[in-house]
């Protein structure tokens, strides 16, 4: 995380100058990843013991967990059949009462280690307390005279360990490194010029590696914690803003502003008014389009914000001064809704629209030297974008189904194109600073008028007749349904797959035609379902997920959705964008038999809102980042204490401070 700098620091030592680490213990450190004294310092605990007093073991409550300390009186093997490893069992007395622990697989060590007359540290939660008992506690030998004031007495780092290294080896090893090295730990200098500021309410960093292992008080570690945070997240800021700044050096922005010749026949044929939301954010991306850097801008609006319409305008404004436009879709149903679409609004201008798929490609070569065209495709197309001459923006819909890897890519090629990035899935602020860090950001936050309802449900399966003789009724009423399940083909007897199902639905519908759309179809397949679901001769199409990006057909109004368990919370709140896109109320359900009070209590906060950002912030809670943007983009950035669900005010903080170091350094050398 530390800067290159950091290699002439003695903190940068391997771990085996630390007193007491020899080869062995080199070795086992490694396996947690500790390979030099900095990283010894920096390995986080993962709780903390009050060891200032100790429960008597009379005091213990059922289901509570608590840390005694007791002389063991009785030890020994229990073999229930022959060849089996059986139970080891001991009994710890701390003159209040006895306390059985129990492991079910005895380990042959064990015989050795617990032997009667020592002491230990028992810590876990009571499953019962006649007798006292604790099953698979955490133990710890009370080694008498030595480093009292390391182990007990005190507030104890409870660090994460490997199989061979015990807690009190770790404690002591990290004790050390501070006594050895304590004096070493300077502030960081991510850019090597300067350094983190010090707020006057944290403690210096040096302060805040003794706090966070050995704190003086509860209090310490959330502290010591933030200050450590605050590093990361300035290193991680610095990272992101010189790249951007490096970026702006190197490259000048294409007059892309257009001066409204095709638009204001575009408007006023459009059949709606932009809301004041699309018309602001268009204001930003005019405003970017004509500036002297090209433009980084993602593009934030919940489903059925009407982002389409805002691309629209932003490639006209391209497409009016001389330059072509690609828009790239994450999947081919998608890049064909938005080619009717465009060809439908811009045809009639006399702008030229091309598609290129996997599948179907309208453009040739020679349509590349013509007028300024829009260039819509999938993947196939973004790898030739850079064939395309007088490239002057891309638009990339639903970006989260691209990754940061491939948009670096469009940078990295030497042309510089202006970029809006377009997502449904509402970023966490928290990820917009940092993930996103290096593009700017627009946010349409407010739906277009005339929007019905969508009302969601969390059932379990066996209320599916009543919602299928439900669902039969509103198809009897003139509207459409998605029925999706999390798989193709049933590889999981409890988990529903499309290719089965199709049948029983078919069925539960008849006489309505019923459409089947999946990812292992071919692209013509898929097409024809899903032009004959708009021409609402099909009632209801059961999918996949496939349908989550951008599909839109006004006169469905009715999801169901089984095994809601497997899908992720912004991932239902996808899906559940499809509807809800016309006049009529609608309706999503999910069904869900997990027994799990987590998984009911994330599904129930769907039912609960229909605001895309609440609904993604709570899923980075509950689910972590990885599981919001996929392990690829979270794991470029590997943070020990910050919290990207949590830290907002830490994150703006190094933001900022970021920002001005940059200025102020790029100031002093021009
Ligand atoms: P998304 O932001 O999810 O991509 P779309 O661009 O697909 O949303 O828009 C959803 C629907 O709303 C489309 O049918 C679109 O024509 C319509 N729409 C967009 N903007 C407006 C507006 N200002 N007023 C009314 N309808 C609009
Ligand atoms: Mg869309």
């Amino acid at each position: 995380m530390l800067s290159p700098d950091t290699k002439l620091s003695p903190l940068a030592a391997p771990v085996s100058a630390v007193w007491g680490v020899g080869e062995d213990r080199a070795r086992l450190l490694a396996r947690l990843e500790i390979f030099t004294v900095e990283d010894l310092l920096l390995h986080r605990p993962r709780r903390y013991e009050d060891r200032r007093k100790f429960l008597p073991i009379r005091e213990l409550k059922l289901k509570e967990a608590a840390t005694v300390r007791g002389t063991i009186i009785a030890a020994g093997a229990k073999r229930f059949r022959a060849g089996t490893r059986g139970m080891f069992e001991c009994v710890f007395d701390d003159g209040t009462a006895h306390l059985h622990c129990r492991w079910w697989q005895a380990q042959p060590w064990m015989a050795d280690w617990f032997k009667t007359g020592r002491e230990f540290l028992v810590f876990g939660k009571p499953n019962s307390l006649k007798p006292r008992r604790i099953d698979h506690p955490e133990t710890e030998l009370v080694e008498p005279g030595e480093d009292e004031f390391v182990h007990v007495n005190r507030i104890v780092p409870i660090h994460p360990l490997t199989e061979g290294l015990t807690g009190r080896v770790m404690r002591t090893l990290i004790w050390r490194a501070l006594e050895q090295f304590g004096s070493e730990i300077a502030e960081p200098e991510p850019g090597g010029a300067w350094q983190t500021p010090l707020p006057p309410d944290r403690p210096a960093r040096a302060n805040a590696l003794r706090m966070i292992h050995f704190p003086e008080d509860a209090t310490d570690v959330e502290l010591a914690r933030q200050r450590l945070a605050l590093d990361e997240f300035v290193a991680l800021q610095f990272q992101i803003q010189s790249r951007r700044k490096k970026f702006e050096t190197v490259s000048r922005g294409l007059p892309c502003r257009g001066d409204n010749r095709l638009m204001k026949p575009f408007l006023t044929q459009l059949g709606f008014q932009l809301t004041a939301a699309q018309t602001g954010v268009l204001k930003e991306i005019r405003a970017d389009l004509g500036g002297a850097h090209p433009m980084r801008r993602l593009l934030q609006g919940d489903v059925g914000s009407g982002k389409t319409a805002v691309a629209g305008c932003s490639a006209l404004m391209a497409l009016e001064s001389g330059f072509n436009v690609a828009l790239m879709a994450p999947t081919e149903i998608l890049a064909e809704q938005h080619y009717r679409n465009f060809t439908k609004w811009f045809g009639p201008m006399g702008i030229q629209v091309e598609l290129q798929t996997g599948t179907r490609k309208t453009v040739r070569p020679k349509d590349t030297q013509g007028a300024a065209s829009l260039f819509i495709g999938t993947h196939a197309l973004f790898t030739a974008a850079h064939a395309l001459p007088k490239l002057g923006l891309v638009i990339i819909d639903e970006q989260h189904k691209f990754g940061v890897a491939q948009r670096e890519q469009l940078v990295r090629k030497g042309h510089y194109p202006h970029l809006l990035v377009m997502t449904a899935t509402p970023i966490p602020r928290t990820l917009g600073l940092t993930l996103y860090g290096d593009l700017d950001v627009s946010v349409i936050d407010e739906l277009p008028g005339g929007r019905g309802r969508i009302k969601t449900f969390v059932r379990a399966a066996d209320t599916l007749p009543k919602v299928w003789e439900f669902i039969r009724k509103k198809i009897s009423s003139g509207r459409q349904a998605y029925i999706v399940y999390p798989r193709v083909e049933a590889t999981d007897k409890d988990v529903k797959a499309v290719t089965k199902e199709f049948e029983a639905v078919r069925r539960a519908l008849a006489p309505f035609p019923v459409g089947l759309l999946h990812g292992r179809m071919k692209g013509a397949e898929k097409e024809s379902v899903m032009a004959a679901f708009r021409a609402d001769e099909i009632k209801a199409v059961v999918a996949t997920s496939l349908i989550e990006v951008g599909v839109d057909v006004a006169n469905a109004s009715v999801m169901l959705i089984e095994n809601a368990e497997q899908f992720g919370l912004a991932q239902l709140h996808q899906l559940r964008g499809r509807i809800g896109r016309g006049a009529h109320e609608s309706f999503c359900i999910l069904i869900s038999d997990a027994p799990q009070e987590e998984v009911q209590a994330r599904l129930k906060i769907l039912e609960s809102t229909n605001d895309g950002f609440k609904i993604a912030e709570a899923d980075l809670r509950l689910r972590g980042p990885g599981e919001l943007l996929g392990q690829e983009q979270s794991g470029s950035m590997r943070l020990r204490f910050g919290d990207l669900a949590e830290d907002l005010s830490l994150i703006r903080q190094a933001r900022k401070w970021v920002s001005l170091q940059l200025e102020s350094s790029a100031g002093a050398v021009t």
